[in-house]
């Protein structure tokens, strides 16, 4: 396992770039630093008028702000009514009742009562619990059906609807580092589908896990072609924006009455308290990529602090040592009962997904780690 020699991102993450040891996302980071977020917001502002202009649906809405009960998307929503002047339409893809926490409930009534538009669409209940098993089983996570559902719903909406103009917040190139999603520039978001948790394993598990056609439908990415055919364009907010961090996005949301869960990063793991407010089963999927790729959620946090020179690497390690892989037993307890499995079962198919190069197992226990954060290890 090989580390980024600016930030903490290691090779182990899938679709991971490195040139001259240094990642993507430092790379892109650094070029930043020299270029006008005004000049930038222009550039994007002539995209999104040349994409308008082919809007079949002259209705009611300009575009489409794809929306959960978390802190970016209050902001998201925000800036492109008053920023960039369009009647947004949002749409969200809810999760079902059990799953569905309450705080995310209240963030979504938030932005209604903002005055915003929103559709939202919400898998089966008994589907929805039986993915997020078989999810965990062939793929070693448990939300993979989740976030195929949430990436799908904006996009087969925005086709339904004829809006083709749809905003997203984060390229997930740019600010994680995943080389597959990168598009023709910054902004565009037309190889979201190429995002490693839509393509890896395709989809014909959920064909065979569901068996109605109904059922699959809302897990499937609509194809390239209606794409085409409907001109719908996705564009990344993110690039045009001087102030977009995880940071100020909370800030930010929480000034405009978003509730967020604080002093919780024991349990959950989270740092920032403003992230996974809608639900509580992602926090397994952040300790679980840390057991397969050696870096979790507090690694992401940090990597985006150092890049923004408020912490030094060093200090980043110490922040990654104590809350990598933090999730307390009740939420796996919470979710063993979702899907209706045991503890023990629940370890015993996670163990499966854990790398042995860099962990030790033991049965029915917790894996320990073998490495060092911030140093390579078996290289
Ligand atoms: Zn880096």
């Amino acid at each position: 396992m090989k580390y980024c020699k600016s930030c903490l991102t290691t090779n182990l993450r899938p679709n991971s770039s490195f040139k001259d040891g240094i990642c993507i996302a430092c790379h892109y980071s650094d070029s930043q630093a020299i270029s006008s977020s005004s000049l930038k917001l222009k550039i994007l502002q002539e995209k999104i008028k040349s994409s308008r202009q082919k809007q079949r649906n002259k209705g009611a809405y300009d575009c489409i702000v794809g929306v959960s009960g978390g802190k970016d998307s209050t902001r998201q929503a925000h800036w492109v009514r008053d920023r960039l002047g369009l009647r947004p339409l949002l749409i969200c893809c809810a999760y079902p009742p059990k799953q569905m926490t309450e705080v995310g409930a209240n963030n979504l009534s938030n932005l209604i009562k903002m005055g915003f538009d929103m559709i939202t669409a919400t898998p089966a209940p008994k589907s929805a619990a039986k993915l997020a098993l078989e999810s965990f089983k062939l793929f070693g996570n448990v939300c993979k059906s989740t976030e195929m559902s949430l990436f799908s719903t904006v996009p087969r909406l925005a086709i339904e609807l004829g809006v083709n103009t749809i905003f997203w917040g984060e390229n997930p190139a740019l600010q994680v580092g995943d080389a597959a999603v990168e598009g023709f520039d910054e902004f565009d978001g037309n190889n979201l589908r190429k995002l490693n948790t839509l393509t890896a394993g395709g989809t014909e598990w959920i064909n065979s896990a569901l068996k109605h056609d109904y059922l699959v439908e809302h897990y499937l990415y609509p194809e390239e072609i209606l794409f085409d055919k409907k001109d719908i364009n996705i564009f990344y907010l993110g690039p045009a924006w001087d102030d977009w961090s995880n940071d100020d996005n909370s800030t930010y949301a929480a000034l405009e009455g978003l509730t967020l869960r604080p002093g919780e990063e024991n349990i959950t793991g989270d740092l920032s308290n403003a992230s996974m407010l809608d639900e509580e089963f992602t926090n397994i999927n952040m300790m679980l990529k840390y057991y397969k790729f050696g870096f979790g959620r507090a690694t992401d946090t940090v990597n985006e602090k150092i890049r923004s020179q408020h912490i030094t690497r060093e200090q980043g390690i110490e922040i990654v040592e104590r809350y990598d892989g933090v999730c307390d037993d009740s939420i796996i307890q919470s979710y063993s009962k979702y899907v209706d499995i045991t503890e023990t079962e629940f370890w015993n198919i996670a163990n499966k997904w854990v790398n042995k190069n860099i962990f030790t197992i033991k049965k029915g226990q917790r894996p320990i780690r073998k490495f060092t954060v911030g140093t390579d290890y078996g290289c």
